[in-house]
């Protein structure tokens, strides 16, 4: 598909090629929608096969953090920013710092975070070009390690479902399957431990799952079982697309609340399936927000403390997903889509209204005849 047609189909406003021999750096930034305000979004590095799979990510990810900001209350549009290449090899001091020049020339309508192949290292480089940067440590005045906030986000969403199903939001006694016990499962299950919930925790690696028992007691199980687990909550912190075909008829659970981005791997298709099976399904994009609200935090002077109670508003947003799913009778990741949607329209018609202006645009219009 020619470029301007995928960004007609996604609906996006502009889409940057960044191209720089000296470093290597191969980048493309995309801008979703600034109707909220500057794109805010991550910088994924990636093996990318082709420009065409960069592309797409791109555009994909950038959209979908218009929607994450959106439902969050925050005034931030959706971007992303891709670079081709590998995260384990290809990094430097003059990668980033060019990327950080780039970055720059936008003039803030895109604000670079952190995102898979990248950390706040890289971000400290592309700092020292920009100040359109976010997601830098604490020792330098940044917002430092993001899963401390999305961890309680996760956490206070999964309490809104549980005040849904069961009429109280306590956890304790409840049990539940985790999903990764990467830096947001570790998070969350102190929470969940500490609530008195029966942790079942899985991971790929062993020593992941040793430094979560460092602090809590948990049943450790298979990747492969963690989905039949007779537990009413069903917490996905590792992978993307794990609710599929076949995972589907494996689930036990009542709910679905966990960190891990892109969970459904159909959203029509899989969203319908959870409703029809009666599994309450917290939207990915809705209680994971943590990381997000942390980073935009940064930007107006960090305090981890305005983060957390932040954060803690995702209780709220969960309910409003989850009244307008029941009253339309619609899957809950269709509600918050709406919900999002709803958002922008509105305060777009904000824009209809002039409240002066520094800038001289050419107001008079033109002053020739064509
Ligand atoms: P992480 O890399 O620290 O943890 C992920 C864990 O999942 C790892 O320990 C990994 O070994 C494990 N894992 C991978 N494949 C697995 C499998 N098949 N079965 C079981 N475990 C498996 O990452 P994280 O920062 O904890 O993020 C977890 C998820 O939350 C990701 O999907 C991420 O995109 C999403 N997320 C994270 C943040 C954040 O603040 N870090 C914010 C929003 C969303």
């Amino acid at each position: 598909m020619e470029t301007f047609e995928q960004m007609e189909e996604y609906g996006h406003e502009q889409v940057i090629f960044c191209d720089n021999k000296e470093s290597g750096l191969k980048s493309i930034i995309a801008i979703h929608d600034t109707t909220l305000g500057p794109a805010l979004g991550g910088t994924r590095m990636w093996k990318y096969r082709n420009v065409d799979e960069a592309m797409k990510d791109a555009l994909r990810l950038s959209r979908g953090m218009t929607y994450k900001s959106s439902v969050a209350g925050l005034n931030f549009g959706g971007g992303k920013a891709v670079i081709i290449g590998d995260a384990a090899t290809d990094k430097s001091e003059l990668l980033f710092r060019t990327f950080g020049k780039y970055v720059d020339g936008l003039a803030g309508r895109f604000i670079a975070a952190e995102d898979v192949g990248t950390d706040v290292k890289d971000m400290e480089y592309a700092r020292m070009e920009s100040k359109y940067i976010t997601g830098i440590s604490k020792a330098i005045g940044g917002s430092g390690d993001p899963t401390p906030v999305t961890a309680y986000g996760v956490y206070v969403g999964m309490k809104a479902c549980a005040h849904e199903r069961w009429g109280t939001d306590s956890l304790r006694g409840r049990k539940v399957a985790v999903q990764g016990a990467g830096q947001v499962a570790r998070h969350l299950c102190e929470y969940l431990y500490n609530e008195g919930a029966e942790i079942f925790i899985t991971d790929i690696y062993e020593e992941k799952i040793e430094y979560v028992l460092d602090t809590i007691k948990a049943h450790v199980v298979k990747p492969a079982e963690i989905y039949e687990i007779n537990a009413e909550i069903f917490s996905p912190n590792a992978l993307g697309s794990i609710i599929n075909d076949d995972t589907l008829d494996k689930l036990k659970c009542e709910i679905i609340a966990g960190g891990a981005n892109n969970q459904l791997e159909d959203e029509t298709k899989h969203g319908m399936a959870l409703m029809d099976k009666g599994i309450l399904y917290a939207p990915d994009y809705v209680i994971n927000a943590g990381g997000l609200i942390n980073v935009a935090n940064e930007l107006e002077g960090y305090r981890q403390d305005r983060a957390m109670k932040q954060a803690e508003g995702i209780y709220s947003i969960v309910q409003k997903v989850l009244k307008k799913s029941k009253t339309e009778n619609i899957p809950t990741n269709v509600a918050s889509d709406k919900i999002a949607e709803e958002r922008l329209q509105c305060i777009s018609k904000v824009r209809n209204i002039y409240s002066g202006d520094s800038t001289f645009r050419g107001r008079l219009g033109e002053l020739s005849q064509r």
